[in-house]
């Protein structure tokens, strides 16, 4: 059970394993005298901006720079990740050097945690056996109803597989906390992985079975008995994947929410007593909860009788080994690694142990690495920089409400009362989670992983009933990224994104604008984009539209749907529009708005030229470089499918396309590839 369901993010959320990017290079020194903040030695200038703006900005680096082996994406927020991820290696070694931390301390886990998962000694000597009891468990399921008391065991212990629970706020009463279940039980992506019938999705779901069957025969079972039981996990994925949505329908916050009592679902879903269900899972005094999907929980109680019970003990086997995979002996390990790494992602080698371990570690007990990479790597005087600028952000933002031509006086009375309640968090949370309850072990890495998510588990249980906690944050502070949250409308920005390309003390104000500027103008958009300005300034999902200003706000992001919709990758594959709506409205609108708040700065307002370019061009440039990076084809392809983010070309390119003031800081003129006719502009916020 997990925090929050929607975060709108600046950049991909990943995964605790994902999460880490590392790659060996030199620390970035800005306060050397020769340091360029905009280089033209990454740019190339034999390209007329107003054809390929991204190139531009950044043709040689994008020529010279090659993906790292270990990567499957390479840019910006992968640099900063790098040099970031280096920082707290440090702490991690340092950490785990000491010997007098006390039991408990933040000190002590963290340390404890990097030594179990650095131990492969142990952890190949323990393999599966690490996990012994969660299979034996499995493997004692004599009646389709213990199918369910195994898969709440798991759930509390963090491993997802039919039932995917949070604990957040209601949506349409924020005030209150809420038991919620969304869909769940796939070990593919999304469900197009399932559906789509081309030659590359044949492939992936012919190397998805290959997979179960590799890690059920790694488990102990023969060829022939793994690759039976691997088509039965795989037809039963395919029931659940039916009735899932597809990731585009998930973006509709009015769909996603079904509220139910427990007795009312229970009777949609014969082989689910929901209350029985929360006994098990430890819930008590609930007797409502949100159902994001129920057509998938209809169809989860549909399979516990109609799936035979040994089909159901596979699959409850091999999503517990693949869950669990990265934190166990190296033969599950490289499975995991070549199956999800190379074969869906097209990453060659694996990311180094240490970085690896460092995610695991930032996904369980982020809060306490967190303390330890803020007490050395955070500059308190950074908050107070990034505060003005947000502040001078939201008055933009206020400026150009007050200045649309399309909506009425009623509704941005209240778009304005929703800028001005958003709440502002910058660096690290103001109060840290109490971990006094938990305690990491040296010696069971697998079994720390378990252990951190039952106390996460527990953790968000005892906020049922509870006031819902406003300071809470949904990111750790060492993560380069930033996020609008609706229900409590709030941006926040993680103190690692506070560093160049997107921010920098030494940086002039064009630099700092066109990156961190574009970053908070993007979350502030969050707010209004299809998605976030069905919210409310008190962050309920309720209605402040008025009928007609509704419908041209419809009209005018449709015309972005169809702009995203006719930029490709890879020359063939078309972006999602829809998918990447809210991403592209947030981007189109923090350009805007950072650009608004540039030019009331002294530098926004002078011509003055720093290496041969004007404050504006400046700007535009730091804009294209924040979003520079290249991905390999396999991600690409992936990332089209579940990403709501655009590739970083369309993110730079998109927004400025519509932007007359890049128009005339570089002179676009009709003709160039980049023009758009002022009648077809995309002009929202
Ligand atoms: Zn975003």
């Amino acid at each position: 059970m997990k925090f929050q369901k929607i975060v709108l993010a600046t950049y991909l959320m990943c995964g605790s394993a994902m999460l880490s990017q590392l790659h060996a290079q030199g620390e970035l020194n800005t306060s050397a005298k020769d340091f360029k903040f905009i280089d033209p030695k990454n740019m190339d200038l034999s390209v007329k901006p107003g054809d390929n703006f991204f190139e531009y900005a950044n043709g040689a680096w994008l020529r010279t720079t090659e993906i790292p082996g270990d990567k499957t994406r390479w840019g910006s927020f992968d640099e900063l990740r790098d040099r970031t991820n280096k920082a707290v290696q440090k702490l991690l070694v340092d950490v785990s050097s000491g010997s007098n931390a006390a039991k408990g301390t933040k000190e002590y886990n963290v340390a404890s945690f990097y030594k179990s998962g650095m131990n492969t000694e142990a952890i190949n000597k323990l393999g599966v056996n690490a996990i012994k009891p969660e299979l034996d468990a499995i493997k004692g399921i004599k009646t389709p109803q213990q199918i369910l008391d195994v898969v709440t065991m798991l759930t509390k212990k963090g491993i997802q597989t039919v039932m995917n629970g949070y604990i957040g706020p209601d949506d349409k009463d924020v005030t209150k906390i809420i038991v919620q279940f969304g869909q769940g039980g796939l070990g593919l992506p999304s469900k197009d992985y399932y559906t789509d019938k081309d030659e590359n999705a044949v492939k992936n779901r012919a190397a998805y079975t290959k997979y179960i069957t590799d890690i059920l025969i790694a488990s102990g079972q023969t060829a022939a008995e793994a690759a039976k039981n691997a088509t039965a996990v795989f037809a039963l994925e395919s029931k659940l994947a039916t009735a899932s949505y597809f990731p585009t329908e998930m973006r509709d916050p009015q769909k996603m929410y079904n509220k139910f009592s427990l007795a009312a679902f229970s009777k949609q879903t014969p082989n689910i007593n929901w209350s029985t269900l929360f006994g098990k899972l430890g819930i008590k005094g609930q007797s409502e909860m949100l159902i994001s999907n129920p057509n998938y929980y209809k169809a989860v109680s549909k399979e516990i009788t109609a799936t035979p019970l040994a089909s159901w003990k596979q699959y409850l086997l091999f999503h517990t080994l693949s869950h669990m995979s990265p934190y166990l002996s190296d033969n599950f390990e490289n499975l995991s690694f070549e199956f999800y790494g190379k074969t869906l992602s097209g990453q060659k080698m694996q990311t180094p142990r240490w970085e690896r371990v460092m995610g695991v570690i930032n996904g369980s007990i982020g809060d306490q690495l967190g303390q330890l990479y803020v007490d050395k790597n955070f500059q308190p005087e950074a908050k107070e920089k990034m505060l003005e600028l947000v502040n001078n952000l939201q008055v933009a933002f206020g400026d150009r409400i007050k200045q649309l031509d399309w909506m009425s006086a009623a509704t941005k009375t209240k778009a304005m009362t929703k800028l001005n309640s958003f709440m502002k968090k910058i660096g690290y949370p103001d109060k840290w989670k109490d971990y006094s309850a938990l305690t990491i072990t040296e010696n069971n890495y697998a079994q720390n992983v378990l252990k951190a998510s039952a106390f996460e588990y527990d953790y968000y249980l005892s906020k049922l009933g509870k006031p819902v906690d406003r300071t809470e944050w949904g990111m750790t502070p060492n993560t380069v990224n930033a996020y609008y949250n609706p229900a409590f409308n709030e941006i926040v920005f993680p103190a690692a994104i506070l560093q160049f390309p997107f921010f920098d003390f030494n940086a002039d104000d064009a630099v700092n604008y066109g990156g961190i500027g574009a970053v908070i103008g993007h979350e502030m958009t969050h707010g209004f984009d299809d998605q976030g300005a069905q919210y409310a300034a008190d962050g309920n999902l309720k209605n402040w539209w008025t009928p007609e200003d509704e419908k041209k706000f419809k009209g005018k992001t449709q015309v972005v749907v169809n702009q995203f919709n006719s930029y490709k990758v890879l020359d063939t594959v078309a972006v999602n529009g829809e998918l990447t709506l809210g991403e592209n409205i947030a981007d189109l609108g923090g350009l805007a708005v950072a650009y608004e708040a540039f030019k009331k700065t002294k530098q926004g307002q002078s011509s003055e030229k720093i290496d041969g370019f004007s404050p504006d061009q400046r700007f535009f440039l730091s804009w294209a470089q924040i979003w520079r990076g290249k991905a390999t084809d396999k991600r690409t392809l992936q990332l089209i499918k579940i990403d709501p983010h655009s590739p970083g070309v369309w993110r730079a390119i998109g927004p400025l396309s519509n932007f007359e003031p890049f128009y005339k800081a570089f002179n676009i003129q009709p003709g160039d590839k980049m023009y758009r006719p002022e009648n077809e502009r995309a002009k929202i916020w």
